[in-house]
């Protein structure tokens, strides 16, 4: 039986009598209104661990005051069938209040990975990202935890935070799902009126049209890049935020393909802020 909690100590309670059992757990932090994207997560995290347990939490901290807190979709009880029929145990679904007391000072900040890609354009976004995935590290205190390459950026960041932190838990990347016409999957894609949601195509177009410039032979990083944005261009409802690539580990500009690097796009259809991307291993 799926188990939802709202409270720390409850939680605390149900993960620790499965530590004394010597249960694995996995762990899927998520902000809600599930879809097969997340869905994706945790079908990998009930393969790969006795107990799974899924938070569903819209962090007030990683949104600054002009952006989405408010509007940002919900569906709790569609949320809820989707967890119990993918094998969850557990739903940790807290209010702000229980995340953050009365008195809150603390914070797990970060250099140089946040400064370029959506650090630039959200200055506070991982700040609120790294502290909240340490707390609810701290609360399941998970083996595993699986996170979406749909937010590169936030996956090179969350690895660096667990290196360079200590924390006993074990990243698991998971690759983009996406619609069958290409768009990632995301909750925001919820705010996309229907000339919008054809107008967001272009995002997987520019990512699939990148990967295979590369393909082809093309090793010039700003040749690709400007492709990238003319293409972009093209589509009158799209306004570029950036389009970058990086270091996949560092998240630094690079001008030469070497290593692992992640090509990744943010851009406005009409008000609604997407992102996409890939990621080259050469
Ligand atoms: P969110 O609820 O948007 O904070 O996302 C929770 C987790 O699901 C993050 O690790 C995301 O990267 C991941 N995720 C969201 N959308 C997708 C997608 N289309 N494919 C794979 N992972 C995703």
């Amino acid at each position: 039986m799926m188990k939802v909690t709202t409270t720390i100590n409850e939680t605390r309670s149900i993960i620790s009598e499965w530590k004394k059992q010597g249960l694995t757990v996995g762990f899927v932090p998520t902000m809600g209104y599930l879809h097969e994207g997340h869905q994706s997560l945790i079908k990998k995290a009930v393969q790969e661990n006795d107990r799974v347990a899924v938070s569903i939490f819209v962090n007030p901290m990683q949104f600054s005051p002009n952006e989405d807190l408010d509007k940002y979709p919900r569906d709790f009880a569609a949320d809820t069938k989707l967890c119990s029929e993918s094998g969850v145990d557990l739903i940790f679904h807290p209010e702000p209040e229980e995340m953050y007391c009365d008195g809150f000072c603390s914070f797990v900040d970060m250099t140089g990975l946040t400064a370029e890609l959506c650090g630039k354009s959200r200055p506070i976004h991982f700040r609120g990202v790294c502290t909240v995935v340490n707390k609810l590290f701290n609360i399941i205190q998970p083996d595993r935890a699986y996170f979406g390459q749909k937010d590169a950026q936030q996956l090179s960041v969350i690895r660096r935070m667990v290196k360079d932190l200590n924390i006993p838990t074990e990243i698991i990347d998971c690759p983009i799902i996406r619609e069958a016409d290409g768009l990632a999957k995301s909750s925001r894609n919820k705010y996309l009126n229907p000339e919008e949601r054809k107008a967001a195509l272009i995002l997987s177009k520019t990512i699939f049209l990148g990967e295979r410039l590369i393909k082809d032979g093309e090793k010039n990083v700003s040749v690709i890049l400007d492709k990238m944005k003319k293409n972009i261009e093209t589509e009158p409802l799209a306004k570029i935020d950036y389009v970058e690539a990086v270091d996949f580990d560092s998240v630094q500009k690079i001008d030469e393909i070497k290593g692992k690097v992640l090509f990744a796009i943010a851009v406005y259809i009409g008000k609604t802020r997407l992102i996409d991307n890939f990621i080259f291993e050469a």
